[in-house]
């Protein structure tokens, strides 16, 4: 199967999408420094250690100095030497240069708890580089699995450092844990390279970091290719992920540039596009209604052109099934957590309803978020429960509606700002020199004001021409694009050249 992951950079957000066989089954969107500082090494300065609390505080370049808990750890201590070199020290002392990780964020006026036992986490195991150590997920209860399993990690630690096995590990194999213990020691190699030349206040290492978590979670998928969009940083950030597993590799990795719009030419907009919409058609003539309200997240199941009471039982079961699928691809796809109740069509027969219970069981374990189904009983209603990480995808493509006392729902700007990009793009890859975008008054203040398409303005569009027309009255996203190559445009009083 044709495994894909696109990433781009819009205005402050990053975007990662996941396609399978061109079909979008995931997208990722993420505020820029947004993300948990959980995890990040930062290389740190000692201000004072205090003999009598047990711990030391230390300035990683944060609001406040951070709490360093002292103690059993101290033999672990490490600094730095006048030529940058890292050296172990049997304690520490003011002045000393450490790297520490943040095991605690910061809260208010308390600033962030850190400790000198870093760790990365992998998919399947978490290493320990400085902390000889060999340990396994409770989660895992079969004892002779747990035996195998720090059997072989065993045999990937080196001297002095640890390795915890994770939950994820008892689905793979052994190929698995070599590619990723392999994996997890490079990132230790270039974390420790990227700290001797490191200010004091620099993060080394960032868990959080969008494509870094992508690579990590996808171990084992089987990647096919990554695209990166517009960005060389990026491009190079997930060439130097890619180069560090060995099942990966660079040559995966494409760099397309922003002109050529990839993600209208791969079939992504579209799917983006209606990411957001209510009703979702089914292969077969179905479709299904997505609702979500306080408590849950409600699902109708319809037949579409079939009327209920003529369908035949098995065309009802039928259609239940190709449901399945999609309810599946959009709960992943939308990130939808907490409780979701499906209605699907109403079947007679126990054997149709226990088929359907199953295959929701099956179809929602494929992707990584834990689900839960409960059986669905003679009203023909599914409930299931999914356990996300992030959060839900609409939150960052609806605002809650300004006129309805915000019972309902509105394109967010950003949303709106991704598909004028992208109408643009298209225009311009059309060969089309200079854009009339007729908006909405109020839309184009906030637009201009978020400074939304301001990289493209001074960058890919330096030679191009983007006027404005305000229109009131029109609904934010009724925005109109056309392209012109007249010598002279005629413009209506008022037109506004994009910045
Ligand atoms: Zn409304």
């Amino acid at each position: 199967m044709r495994k894909e992951w696109f990433f781009d950079k819009f205005c402050d957000a990053q975007i990662a999408v996941y396609a399978e066989e061109g079909v979008v089954t995931e997208a990722v969107f993420e505020q820029e420094n947004a993300a948990d500082l959980t995890g990040t090494i930062y290389k740190g300065r000692v201000c004072n250690v205090v003999p009598g609390m047990q711990a030391a505080f230390v300035s990683c370049g944060l609001e406040r100095n951070c709490y360093l808990p002292l103690g059993e750890g101290a033999a672990r201590f490490t600094s730095y030497d006048g030529e940058g070199n890292l050296v172990s020290v049997p304690d520490i002392r003011e002045g000393d240069e450490i790297l520490v990780q943040i095991v605690k964020p910061p809260r208010g006026t308390k600033g962030a708890k850190v400790t000198c036992d870093l760790s990365l986490v992998g998919k399947t195991l978490i290493y320990l580089p400085r902390t000889d150590f060999l340990g396994i997920s409770r989660k895992i209860a079969d004892p002779a699995l747990r035996e195998r399993l720090l059997k072989d990690a065993d045999k990937l630690r080196e001297e002095g450092a640890g390795f915890i096995v994770r939950t994820a590990a008892a689905a793979t194999d052994k190929r698995h844990l070599r590619i990723e213990s392999e994996y997890l020691k490079r990132v230790w190699r270039t974390v420790q390279q990227a700290a001797q030349t490191a200010s004091v206040g620099d993060a080394v290492y960032r868990e959080c970091d969008l494509p870094f978590r992508v690579m990590r979670d996808s171990l084992g998928d089987g990647v096919s290719r990554l695209y990166v969009v517009g960005d060389r940083d990026l491009y190079e950030k997930i060439v130097q992920l890619a180069r560090m597993r060995s099942d990966v590799g660079e040559r995966r990795v494409t760099f397309c540039p922003e002109e050529e719009n990839p993600f209208r030419k791969y079939g992504i907009a579209p799917q983006l596009r209606a990411l957001c919409s209510r009703t979702v058609p089914l292969s077969n003539g179905g479709y299904l209604v997505i609702d979500r309200t306080e408590a849950m997240t409600v699902i109708d199941v319809n037949t579409g052109k079939f009327t209920g009471e003529d369908s035949l039982e098995e065309t009802v079961f039928e259609t239940n099934l190709v449901a399945v699928k999609e309810i599946a691809r959009q709960a992943r796809l939308r990130n939808i957590g907490g409780l979701v109740a499906v209605d699907f069509i109403d079947m007679t027969e126990e054997a149709h309803r226990t088929a359907i219970d199953t295959a929701l069981a099956e179809a929602l374990s494929a992707g990584r978020a834990k689900c839960r189904v409960l059986p669905m009983g003679d009203m023909c209603v599914s409930l299931f429960t999914r356990k996300r990480t992030g959060g839900d995808t609409l939150d960052f493509f609806l605002a809650p509606c300004p006129h309805c006392t915000r019972q309902g729902y509105v394109y967010s700007d950003r949303y709106l700002a991704i598909i004028l990009r992208g109408d643009l793009l298209q225009l311009f890859a059309d060969g089309y020199e200079s854009a009339v975008v007729e908006i909405n008054g109020g839309f184009l203040k906030r637009l201009l004001a978020g400074r939304y398409l301001s990289a493209e303005a001074e960058g890919i569009w330096k030679d191009k021409r983007v006027y404005f027309v305000a229109r009131e009255g029109l609904a934010d996203e009724k925005f109109t694009v056309r392209g012109d190559n007249a010598p002279v445009l005629s413009l209506p009083d008022g037109a506004k050249l994009l910045y």
